[in-house]
Parts: C-alpha cells; structure tokens; sequence
C-alpha cells in the first residue's frame, strides 16, 4: 500500500489526485490540506480516512474541528498545518497540489523529512528551483512532475539517457486567444479568458495559458527539473493539445509523448512511477485525428513569456518577481480591476524595478514575493 499526502486536496489537480486514489484501491492517503474549502474537505475526510488534515484559516479549522468530532482525524492550520502535512510520518509521497509560492517551505519541509514530491505547484520550482533541487539531491528524494508537459519530458527521457538530451521541445496550445494581435487583446473579459480551448484548470493557471505566462513559468520549471539552460528549450505551438512535449537527443533523434488531454494521466504516473496503470478514458484515434499542426509562438502579442524567457535567463531572483507580479495581476484581473493587457505590462514594470539577487535564500525569495506585491499595492 502506497501512502501519500496531498497540498491543496480540494482544488482541480488535488480531486483528480483523490479520483486517482478510489479508481486503484491500493494508495493510502494520510494527510489532506485546503486552503478554505471545508465542505469539501469534510467529504474528503470521511471517504479517505487521512490522520491529518490542515485548513489555511485557524477559524475554519475550528469550525471542521467541530464537524468531525466523530473520526479520528487530526485538524490543524496556518503555516505550521501544511509543514506537518508535508511531513506526515506514514507518507512516503507528497503530492503539491497547492497554488502559489506558500508551497516553498511545504515542499523544503517534505524534502527533509524524505518524502518523494510529485510536483504539481510549479510556483516552487520558478522561485526556488535552485534550493529544491539541489535539496532533493542531497536528501536522494525524487522530485516527479505532474504537470502535463513536464510529465511528457519526463516519459519521453525514459528512451534516452538525459546526458544525451540536446533539447526540450515544450508544446503550447497558445490559449483561447491564438492568431490575435496585441491590440485586439484590449477589450477581453474574464469570462473570456476562462475558456480555455483543451483543458479544465484551477481559475489562475487558466488564465496563465490565456496570456502564455503559464509556458513561460513552466520554461523556468522545466530548467530546473531536466538541468539544462532556458536556451535548450524550445516553445512550439501545436493547438490540438496532443502532443504534450518532446525531446531531441544529440543525434537528432525526437522522442515524444502523446494522448489525450487529461491531467489523470500525469498526476498516475508520478504516483506509480516507473509503472504504468490502466487509466479510463478516450485513446487518441490517429484515424480520425486530421492534422497536428504546429506555430512558432507570437512573443509580440503574448509577451508576458518573453519576459518569462528573460527571467529564466538572467535567474536570481527575477523568476520570483515574474511570478508574485503575475500573481497578483492575474488576481486583480479576475476582480475586474485591471484590463487584460495591463497582466503583462504590470509584470514587466515589477522587473524593470527590480535589483536582482543572485541565489536568493528562501527569506530572501519571500521578501521579494512581498516588496513585488507592496510595489503593484501603491500603483494600481
Ligand atoms: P486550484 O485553484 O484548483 O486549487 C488550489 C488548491 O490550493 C486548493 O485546494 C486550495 O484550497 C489550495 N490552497 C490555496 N491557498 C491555500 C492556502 N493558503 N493554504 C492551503 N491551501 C491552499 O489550482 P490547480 O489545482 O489548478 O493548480 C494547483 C497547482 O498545480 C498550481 O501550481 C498549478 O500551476 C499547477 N498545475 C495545475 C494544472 C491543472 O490542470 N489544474 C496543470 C499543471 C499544473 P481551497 O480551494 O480549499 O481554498
């Protein structure tokens, strides 16, 4: 029986993972954690009997304290619940489902303590890359990615040998807004932006795929989990989602990962891994598929990745600064307090101002989450 712990069990990739759990039948969860959500984190508890659950707000926790009275399950909150989710004794797989950069110390805290992430919280990785990876060396933990094309990445190394690979091909759908120009962008609403063309997500990794920050973000990712420079990857644009990444070996050889778009896949195989399990749901009928096609992306009308190119680039703690910007751009976005064009203008304003700090430590990462923030506070 495997045992796992999940951060961010009610959200869209922590329900897939629970889905996960009840299909196959031999996967122990010990330790749940939401950030608001008690309904469903109640549900949660009485189907998949954890020993602990966290909830952000100690009021909350208190109010589901309340309503589990009768199970055994131990409730706790803030900061110091999600670190001893991350570090639950019995599990031996903490799943990051958690949005934002709070999954830092989480992941450093199951790390630690010998757990195996399967990453989903790519937010970690873009600010902390260099901590968490070289932690995870140190501690022999393996760190799985979740995430679709990284999980492709991943598949697709197992043909090769990675000190072979000379290139990551990273595939985009290029979001709802594909073949636009910068000024037709003006004018779009929220409800527009939540459409995606292929996949259901969580509300800001939505709109992260609208703007096509969420593939510069997961450039970043990718450079730190397969170890190579953000010019050996390359974005290309194959709308049909069908294609989910691929690599080129030194001899040319391009090794890729197909399917449907369906997040189950990854999140099992980063649980199971190196094995395979049936997985319900449609195959790809190559018959019927009329065409895969690919662009090169438009850096122009979509800049916020080009920015993210730059921050992956020039590294220290300019990642950060993309990602608190975007972070709360996207929030103010969703509140209707900012226009659609303004996400990627207030995150290149956030790096203009920026003094970039090599190998920023963990305080120093979250001091800069926090001044990105107080500076997008006092002028929008
Ligand atoms: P959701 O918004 O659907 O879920 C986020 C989860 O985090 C919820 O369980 C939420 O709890 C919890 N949470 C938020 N804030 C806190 C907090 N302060 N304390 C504790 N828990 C908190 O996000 P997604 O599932 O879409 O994304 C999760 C991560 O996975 C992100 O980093 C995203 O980039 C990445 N990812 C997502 C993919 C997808 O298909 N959705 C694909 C690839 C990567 P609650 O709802 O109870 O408030």
């Amino acid at each position: 029986m495997k045992k796992i712990a999940i951060l961010g069990s009610t959200g869209s990739i922590g329900t897939q993972t629970l889905e996960i759990v009840r299909a196959n039948g031999d996967i122990k969860v010990t330790a749940l954690s939401a950030g608001k959500n008690i309904d469903l984190l109640e549900k949660q508890i009485r189907e998949f009997k954890p020993r602990l659950a966290a909830v952000w707000s100690e009021e909350l926790a208190a109010e589901l304290k309340g309503r589990v009275r009768d199970t055994d399950v131990e409730i706790v909150s803030g900061m110091d619940g999600l670190l001893a989710v991350a570090s639950e004794r019995e599990s031996e797989i903490l799943v990051t489902a958690i949005v934002g950069m709070i999954g830092i110390l989480p992941t450093i805290e199951a790390i630690k303590a010998g757990k195996d992430i399967a990453l989903a919280n790519k937010e970690t990785l873009v600010t902390a890359g260099h901590i968490i990876m070289s932690l995870a060396k140190e501690r022999h933990v393996s760190i799985l990615p979740v995430d679709s094309e990284h999980s492709a990445i991943f598949q697709s190394l197992q043909g090769g040998q990675s000190k072979s690979l000379s290139k990551i091909l990273l595939t985009a759908s290029g979001g709802p807004f594909r073949g636009k120009k910068r000024e037709e962008l003006a004018d779009i609403q929220v409800e527009d932006a939540l459409k995606h063309p292929n996949w259901e997500m969580g509300r800001k990794i939505t709109i992260d795929s609208s703007t096509m920050v969420n593939k510069g973000l997961e450039v970043i990712e990718a450079k730190w989990l397969f170890g190579v420079t953000v010019d050996q990857i390359q974005v290309v644009v194959q709308p049909q989602s069908v294609i989910h990444s691929m690599v080129e070996y030194e001899d040319g050889a391009v090794i890729a990962q197909l399917g449907t778009p369906d997040m189950k896949l990854p999140i099992q195989y980063a649980l199971y891994y190196p094995e395979r399990r049936y997985l319900p749901g449609d195959r790809l009928d190559f018959t019927a598929l009329s065409q895969i096609t690919f662009e090169k992306p438009d850096m122009e009308t979509f800049y916020g990745l080009k920015l993210s190119f730059e921050a992956g680039r020039k590294g220290g703690s300019l990642p950060t600064v993309l990602n608190a910007a975007n972070e709360k751009a996207v929030a103010l976005f969703l509140d209707r307090k900012i226009r659609y064009p303004e996400i990627p203008e207030i995150i290149a304003s956030c790096m203009e101002s920026h003094r970039n700090i090599d190998n920023p430590t963990v305080d120093e990462i979250l001091k800069t989450e926090q001044e990105t923030y107080e500076f997008i506070k006092n002028r929008w």
